[in-house]
């Protein structure tokens, strides 16, 4: 096997320039390994990982329980189509389906896909389960969501960048103010072709919206009342990031000491990805109860990917190292004192506003314009300092690490944040 040359970073990045589309804006460091909370670029620099790839690696890079059940399926079969059995996919789907507490899955690939899957079912459940006439169904949305890339999830999407000169749009979408259960009533009750109401439990690429205390459980119950499905999108907030499980804890099987008392919120759709991946090969899924899922019907839906035996293996795998390595409570008490230890601070600094997040997914606000570049600068700063992270809308620096990071870690990235944001300051 011929042997690659290593690349400078400077010689990758040209490569992606000249050869890829532009379209994403990457901080200019290019990583070649990683291993738990750490990543090294080309010259062998180390820094911790903020960011987790969004959060689709929360059991840390190149976990070897998942690399192994990912690299042994490899080797035994890699792929069928739906058109045969395999012997993975019932596994992963009864681990999962029972580990969410669902009676049924359906996998795809990625984040937006189990989207599109999941507005399909609901739509699908409002013709043949509610009576809703033929192409009225609606599907209720929050303002500055993200739900990925899809031409349809773009039609209800209000970022101008992720939308302009992508239409004509998808129709059959009414858009409210997140965390406002007057606008969520006031949709409901006067439109009776309403199917769903999609929303995320916390909103992550907006920059870490955590709405108020009740909204979930609230929402859910204004849904029961209108006979409308509650669609939660855990792509990002789900498997262990917010500190539990599920953002919409009261669903899972978690066993988390943490769990108890908190309100419970089960959604009717569910829907996963990013850490489903375990970090290393794509699957999403939407999880529902049969009268929802038995609206799907052979060749109304599929994927030639989803659910194939290496994705089926990662899956259970991913899952269960949250377990063993019980991530939810590690997050839920890193969390806390991440938030703590920035609070703190802050009130030193004119730089920061403030902190919020769940678990370990967490944003600061820069006292800045949401135009300028300070943000990009810090996460610039940061990475001197040998830490990644990336703004987010501007003016906001998500903070999301692998969920296998230990005290010590963190309090070693604490340091080195307030550190970076002190050297700004003086500036
Ligand atoms: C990332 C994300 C998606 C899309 O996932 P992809 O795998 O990128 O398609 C959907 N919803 C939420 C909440 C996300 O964070």
């Amino acid at each position: 096997m011929a042997v690659l040359e290593q690349l400078t970073s400077q010689k990758a990045i040209d490569l992606e320039n000249k050869y890829g589309a532009h379209n994403y804006h990457p901080l200019p460091v290019v990583l070649s390994r990683g291993e738990g909370v750490f990543v090294w670029d080309v010259e062998g620099k180390k820094y911790y990982d903020f960011l987790s790839a969004y959060s689709a690696v929360n059991q840390g890079h190149c976990h070897p329980k998942i690399v192994r059940a990912m690299t042994e399926q490899a080797n035994t079969l890699t792929l069928t189509s739906r058109a045969f059995y395999n012997d993975m996919l019932g596994r992963f789907e009864e681990y999962a389906a029972s580990t969410f507490k669902f009676d049924k899955l359906l996998p795809m690939n990625t984040g937006a896909e189990a989207v599109e899957t999941a507005l399909k079912i609901c739509r699908r459940w409002a013709y043949q389960k509610k009576g809703v006439p033929e192409n009225k169904a609606q599907i209720v949305v929050c303002e500055n969501n993200f739900h990925g890339r899809t031409t349809t999830i773009i039609s209800f999407s209000n970022d101008p960048v992720a939308r302009k000169n992508y239409g004509p749009y998808t129709e059959g979408f009414i858009k409210i103010e997140y965390d406002n259960l007057i606008a969520l009533e006031e949709a409901l009750e006067t439109n009776s072709n309403i199917a769903g109401f999609l929303v995320e439990p916390i909103q992550g690429e907006a920059g870490v919206y955590v709405p108020s205390e009740g909204y979930l459980k609230a929402a859910k119950q204004l849904c029961e009342k209108y006979d409308v499905l509650f669609i939660a999108d855990e792509v990002q907030t789900g498997i262990a990031r917010t500190g539990r499980l599920l953002a919409t804890c009261g669903n899972c099987s978690c066993s988390d000491k943490h769990c108890s008392g908190t309100p419970d919120v089960k959604p009717d759709v569910l829907i996963l990805g990013k850490a489903l991946s375990g970090g290393a090969y794509p699957i999403s899924a939407v999880l529902a109860n049969d009268d929802i899922m038995e609206v799907i019907t052979p060749g109304s839906h599929g994927s030639t990917f989803g659910g194939n035996p290496i994705a089926a293996a990662v899956g259970i795998a991913a899952l269960e190292v949250v377990k063993e390595e019980e991530l939810a409570e590690n997050a839920f008490e890193l969390g806390e004192i991440f938030r703590e230890e920035l609070k703190t601070f802050i009130t030193t600094c004119d730089l920061v506003l403030g902190v919020r997040g769940k678990g370990l997914l967490n944003a600061i606000l820069i006292n800045d314009t949401e135009d300028s570049t300070t943000a990009w600068d810090i996460c610039m700063a940061l990475k001197e300092n040998g830490l990644l992270a990336k703004p987010t809308h501007g003016n906001i620096i998500r903070f999301a690490p692998p969920l296998v990071m230990n005290r010590e870690q963190l309090l070693d990235c604490v340091s080195i944040i307030i550190k970076t944001l002190q050297e700004f300051e003086k500036q």
